[in-house]
């Protein structure tokens, strides 16, 4: 076990290095739907600040500990395993970096408001580069690609390449993508839906912007080619999402990245990790890794302590738990719901089996960020959410981040992230089994028909993450990548709590609650659970 104390210095940012992408200050400042709050911090009777102790040092938990610190309580965050960040850990070996989960940053601003309440700016802690093309959508066995800009021209060009008639309803689409971001990710991202009554105030709103209907189907109203159609209606697939599925509320992912961009910070995901992180010590809170949160001590129908894996007893006013549903029978053994608040369990999103690659050459057709998108994409899909079977057709997103910042590998080298989904573990796979074979199939479609020859013979160091590791490691339910299938059932009240509707006291945080996945949704999770706590203390309950 380690405890990080309150601490002062600050972190030397790593060498910049190559940089593809300018340096920039993200637009910062928005608080649409959002009061600031005055600090608060005592429990009503107590006359002492009170105890809150998060569970999990992933972005929700480090995000929260911020808030909760800001708002006068005294704070311990206790992280199982002996690494921060959850899906975003540092994985680095032989002059290698690289990023466990998350690589595109969007919406900087949050970061930026949520970092300005811990006490600094996101200008003062992370160097920050806007990417340009965000990204490059290629097709095997075709020449063409499409590179993903904020530059709505350019943008409209590149959807003319493929289909005129396209980008002829470029700019209705934009403005039907952008009226449902404002509302259901600026508006009710965040505020709490603690009542199934808030759900149902929500829907006429949403049917109004036609964001109901299934995300495949809202994106083939406006575009009729198909490459056209994949380059807007992947994006839920960041969150675990399959577009036919999800509702079209999850257009509202393509409008953002038109509005703020994609970032990368120097050092990775992970240098984000370790601001917070910082905030957290600065802010005089405790960090303990290598401790895991083994039991919620009650009495009186609310939380009095977190009993370790370690058996120590850390008292608590409040809990926030970063971590699974799942884990709430274990954590608060014989807490029952009243009345079952779902008629069926939450149904966890896909896995992905990731490889770390560190090659000693590079491969320039690559990106900072790339998608290859194989033969069958529909196909693909259906496998690794619906049918729960092993791929037969690959869609991979690469990382490439030396293109950003050269320090990320040895001169000459690349550290790629090669991201497959695969169905979860109801699968019933033997992933023991599966990953060596799945890895040759994956790097012989790498070296051909996602054009990387040469690939095999320049690896020098190899790891890669699979579904057991998201569920051995990360104790998440079921192996998945990204908590929570966005659903509209399973969506605002109907996804797991920001509060516990029995134990006073408890809380949740991360992408399985409401608004749900992605490091801004995860945020913004931290947001408004922290507006639950506050809410909460001052009524004295
Ligand atoms: C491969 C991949 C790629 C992604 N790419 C992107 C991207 O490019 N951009 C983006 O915005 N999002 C991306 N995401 C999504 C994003 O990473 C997640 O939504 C986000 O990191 C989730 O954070 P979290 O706080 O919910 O939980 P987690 O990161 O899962 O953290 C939870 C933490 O709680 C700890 N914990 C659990 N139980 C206990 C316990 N009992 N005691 C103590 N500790 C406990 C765990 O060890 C873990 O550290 C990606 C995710 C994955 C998996």
């Amino acid at each position: 076990m380690t405890t990080t104390k309150p601490a002062g210095a600050r972190t030397a940012e790593p060498a910049t290095g190559r940089t593809a992408g300018h340096t920039a200050e993200p637009a910062t400042g928005r608080t649409a739907g959002h009061t600031a709050e005055p600090a608060t911090g005592r429990t009503a009777g107590h006359g002492r600040r009170s105890r809150a102790v998060v569970v999990g040092a992933g972005f929700g938990g480090l995000a929260i500990a911020i808030r909760l610190l800001a708002d006068g309580h005294d704070v311990t965050v206790l992280e199982r395993r002996a690494t921060l960040g959850g899906r975003a850990s540092r994985i680095r070996e032989s002059g290698y970096t690289w990023d466990t989960g998350p690589s595109l940053i969007t919406m900087p601003w949050l970061f930026d408001e949520l970092f300005r309440i811990g006490g600094s700016s996101l200008h003062a802690e992370l160097r920050l580069h806007e990417l340009d093309p965000l990204y490059r959508i290629g097709w095997t066995g075709d020449p063409r690609h499409f590179d993903f800009t904020r530059d709505v021209d350019g943008l409209r060009r590149g959807v003319a390449a493929f289909d005129p008639h396209d980008a002829a309803n470029l700019d209705r689409f934009i403005v039907a993508t952008r009226a449902i971001h404002e509302r259901a990710i600026l508006r009710y991202g965040r505020v709490p839906f603690t009542r199934a009554v808030d759900f149902a105030a929500l829907l006429p709103e949403m049917v109004r912007l036609d964001a109901i209907r299934p995300l495949s189907s809202f994106v083939g109203r406006y575009f009729d080619e198909p490459h056209v159609r994949q380059v807007f209606d992947f994006h839920s697939l960041f969150i675990g999402g399959d577009p036919a599925r999800v509702p079209a509320i999850y257009a509202a992912l393509v409008y953002l990245q038109i509005a703020d961009g994609a970032w990368y910070a120097e050092g990775g995901v992970f240098s984000v990790v370790e601001a917070m992180a910082r905030l957290v010590t600065r802010g005089g809170g405790t960090i303990v890794t290598g401790d895991g949160a083994a039991e919620v001590v009650r009495g009186g129908g609310r939380v009095r302590a977190v009993r370790t894996d370690s058996g120590a007893e850390i008292p608590a006013d409040i809990v926030v738990f970063n971590g699974d549903i799942a884990d709430r029978a274990a954590l608060v053994p014989g807490a029952r719901d009243r009345l079952p608040w779902r008629l069926r369990p939450l149904r966890t999103t896909m896995s992905a089996y990731l490889l770390y690659l560190g090659t000693d050459r590079t491969f320039p057709q690559l990106l900072h960020h790339t998608l290859v998108v194989g033969d069958d994409y529909a196909g693909f899909i259906r496998e690794v959410t619906r049918d729960r079977t092993l791929p037969t057709s690959f869609n991979v997103y690469i990382h490439a981040p030396t293109r950003t910042e050269a320090a990320m590998a040895p001169p000459g080298g690349d550290s790629l992230t090669v991201l497959l989904p695969v169905a979860n573990l109801r699968s019933g796979d033997d992933w023991t089994a599966v990953a060596p074979v799945l890895r040759e199939r994956l790097v012989d479609w790498l070296e051909g028909p996602a054009g990387l020859a040469g690939l095999r013979r320049s690896i020098v160091v190899e790891r890669s993450w699979t579904p057991l590791t998201f569920r051995d490691v990360l104790g998440t339910a079921d192996g998945s990548a990204f908590a929570v299938e966005p659903t509209l059932q399973q969506s605002a009240y109907f996804r797991q709590p920001n509060r516990d509707r029995v134990v006073g006291g408890l809380y949740y945080v991360g992408g399985a609650t409401h608004p749900g996945a992605g490091l801004p949704g995860t945020l913004l999770t931290a947001e408004v659970t922290a507006g639950l706590v506050r809410d909460d203390v001052r009524a004295g309950h």
